[in-house]
Order: C-alpha cells, then structure tokens, then sequence
C-alpha cells in the first residue's frame, strides 16, 4: 500500500529548530518514503489531501495508565496517599481482565481523538492492555507494573517475563515491552535487584514512578538515609535505560545522578498539580541536559488523556515558576511531546519526527478554525491554542487509525457501554454524581 499525503504545511520535529516543509509526504507501506515533493515513479494507491492542514508527527504519551480510565471523575480534590490507597487501590481488587480491555479501549479512543499514535503503559492484566493496543493501530510500550507486598508477588516477575515473551515486536513490531517495578515505595531493595536483573536478562527498559510526592522523598530520607534518585541508582535501576515518571521532589544532587545516569525524566504536569503533589523542575532538567518527555499519566489523576494540555502546561507552568517567559518555549514543549518521548522509550530511529525511513506514525491537524488565525507562528499556535480536537487525521505505523474525525478500526459507542458496564462493576457507581 502506498499513501500519498497532498499539500501541507510539514512540522517536521527533526531540527533543533522549528523546520516547516510545505508539500507532499509519500508512506511506503508502514514507512516514510519521501517528504516534500513526489518523485515521478512515486504511484500511490490512496491520497488524503491535507491542503491548509499542519502534518506533524503523532504525540507520544509517555506516561499513563489506560485501563485507569475506568475510574475517571471517580477520586478527585483528594490528596495523593487518601487518593491512592483509599479510593484507587480498594477499586482496582475489583478489576478483571475484561474491565481491564475495556478501560484501555475507553482510553485509546481518547489518545486517536487526540493525535497520540504512541503510549507508555505501566497496569496489569497486560495481555488485556496489549491486545487493546494491538487492535487500536497504535505503539505501545508496556510494562506489567511490579509491586511488592510478600513472597506472593515473586510471581509477578515471571509474569513480566511471560508478558516479554508472548508480546514483544508483537502488532507488526508497535509493542515493545520493558520492566516496570512501580515505585520504591511499592518495592523494597532486595525486589528492586530482582527486577534490574530481569530487565538485564531481557535487554528492556525499566519504567517507574520516581520522587512524586514529598511524602516519598521523606519516608526514602528516613527508611534509607537518602532521596528516592539516589536510593534507586545505589540499587542498579539506572545501570540499563530507564524512564521515570515524575521526578518532582528532586534535588540538584538528584539532577546530576539522572543526567549522568542518561535517565529520562517523563513529566506529568496535570496528575502532579491535580494531586498537589507540585511541579518537576523542567527548566533546571533540561539546562542539565537530562532529556525530558510529556505524559498524561492515568485519568484517574488527570482526568483525561489530552497531550496537547500537557504540551500547554508544561509551557506555562515553568514560564511561571522560574519568572522567565523564555523557558520552555513552544517548540521546546513539542520536541518534549514527540522526539524526546521516542528517546525515552527507545524509539528515536522509529518514530518522533518526519524523517525518510522512519515509520509513518503523523497527524494532521485542522488550523481552520478562529484560535489559529492570523497565521503568524506554527509552533505557537500548536502550544498555545490548539485543542485536541483540532486533530483531523491520524496515521501510524502507515495505517489510517483515524480519518476526518472518524475512527477506522473502533466501535466507539459499544466502548462507550462496555466502559461504564466495568466501571460501575468495580465502583458500584452507576448514576451521575453532581
Ligand atoms: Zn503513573
């Protein structure tokens, strides 16, 4: 199959400046074959006219929790550990692996709408997750989250290996799996070693939570005399590749260790202000040359999936927090929502940017609409103004997920009914609360 992509305005992601690029993109069945204007011999089978549109690449949401869809609007305006342990841990004992299929295909309609051809997921019932992922047309990196509460959970670890196993490169090579140990809260040391040994065994990544609430950094202090980064790199979690959510109670000891470890630091500005947990330092990150990526976490925390609020806030949140409107700038937010999040996940030569030979993961985004007149700045109107719904047309890995608004390959209504049948399985809420 050869698509071709007729006249747009190219937001490439590719240059350490905004780059645009106003002409055609050719898509040789799962891969980008040229950019700018067709070759000759270059026949496609199907055309999508993008006339007065901006193609950019497809977001990467690298953090979240799809199946946590399910309790979305269910514990909010609470803080963080009544939050966790009273209201979202009591509901998961209640999760199946059907609910778990049917909060992830709820959240995968979301992430399409919104232009995420990409997501880092950290749940169990992973099987449940991955097949949902499969059957969106969407990429995945999932990792079958690891909690330790007793010899019971050992087993955890062979299921993390199992998961390895029976999915990876899976869904034409769009699920890659790593290792997930949640949090050193969750996991003590000598569970945290297993886990560094597993990800060596498998050659993965190691996804976690790392330093999100002050709660975590203080019980770290007292259990082991040492912040959350430290304690994590004394037992090998950053001896491979790792990418860590959150990060926000860190000191610039912290940033050093991360930095020179080549961690990256996923930030979830919506969950971290919902749950006042507070803010990562980005500017202070990204001055230390510690690569920074954008995720939603679940939308139990957010409450939606809506990456192009993420890319809006983590603009202005550190504009106002260091005093200086010239952090963070809009491009710096769109690099952080695509080619830093691919370099996160161990994507950058597959996805992230408009490039030949990369797959062909890209949106089109509708800018005929009043918040992106006059055209003055590309970048500027993808930060500051545009809404998720302004995404038309979702392509990934060179399969139409998503055309003039319309899903391909999803039933969004029966999601819809499946979602609230699992949702009120598990909270016993079946009516609209004020
Ligand atoms: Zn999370």
């Amino acid at each position: 199959m050869k698509t071709l992509l007729k006249n747009g305005t190219i937001l490439t992601m590719e240059t350490a400046e905004p780059e645009l690029i106003h002409g055609d993109i050719g898509i040789d069945g799962d891969t980008i074959a040229f950019i700018g204007r067709k070759p000759v011999d270059f026949q496609a089978n199907r055309e999508i006219d993008a006339a007065g549109a901006i193609v950019m690449p497809g977001l990467i949401d690298a953090h979240t929790h799809i199946a946590m869809g399910l309790m979305r609007h269910y514990a909010d305006d609470l803080p963080f550990w009544n939050w966790l342990f009273e209201r979202i841990l009591p509901a998961e004992e209640h999760l199946s692996a059907g609910h778990v299929y049917n909060g992830s295909m709820l959240s995968l309609v979301e992430m399409i709408r919104g232009g995420v051809t990409c997501c880092a997921d950290m749940y169990f019932f992973m099987d449940q997750v991955a097949e949902a992922v499969v059957k969106s047309g969407i990429r995945g990196n999932l990792t079958r989250g690891l909690a330790f509460n007793g010899p019971a959970d050992l087993v955890k670890l062979d299921e993390s290996r199992r998961f390895y196993e029976d999915w990876n490169g899976k869904g034409n090579g769009r699920i890659q799996v790593d290792v997930g140990p949640h949090a050193i809260y969750t996991c003590p040391p000598e569970y945290l070693e297993k886990v560094v040994l597993l990800s060596e065994e498998l050659n993965t990544r190691i996804h976690m939570h790392l330093s999100e609430s002050r709660k975590e950094l203080s019980d770290s202090i007292k259990a082991y005399g040492k912040s959350p980064v430290a304690h994590s790199a004394e037992h090998g979690l950053f001896a491979g590749t790792t990418y860590a959510a959150h990060c926000v109670h860190i000191t610039d000891e912290d940033i050093s260790i991360l930095q020179e470890n080549g961690v990256s630091v996923i930030n979830n500005p919506t969950s971290n202000l919902k749950l006042g947990n507070g803010f990562a330092p980005v500017t202070k990150l990204l001055e230390a040359g510690v690569n920074v990526a954008l995720g939603t976490d679940g939308s139990a925390s957010n409450n939606n999936l809506n990456m192009f609020e993420e890319i809006h806030l983590a603009a202005l949140v550190n504009k106002g927090l260091t005093e200086d409107p010239t952090t963070v700038s809009a491009y710096t937010a769109l690099q952080m929502a695509t080619i830093n999040g691919a370099r996160a996940l161990g994507l950058e030569e597959t996805t992230g940017s408009l490039k030949v030979g990369k797959k062909a993961d890209m949106v089109v985004i509708d800018i005929e609409a009043p918040h992106f007149y006059p055209r003055h700045s590309v970048s500027a109107g993808l930060v500051y103004a545009a809404q998720s719904s302004d995404v038309k047309t979702v392509i990934c890995n060179g399969e139409l997920v998503m055309q003039d608004r319309r899903l391909t390959q999803l039933d969004e209504q029966e999601i819809y009914r499946k979602a609230e049948e699992s949702a009120a399985a598990i909270t016993g809420t079946t009516s609209f609360q004020p």
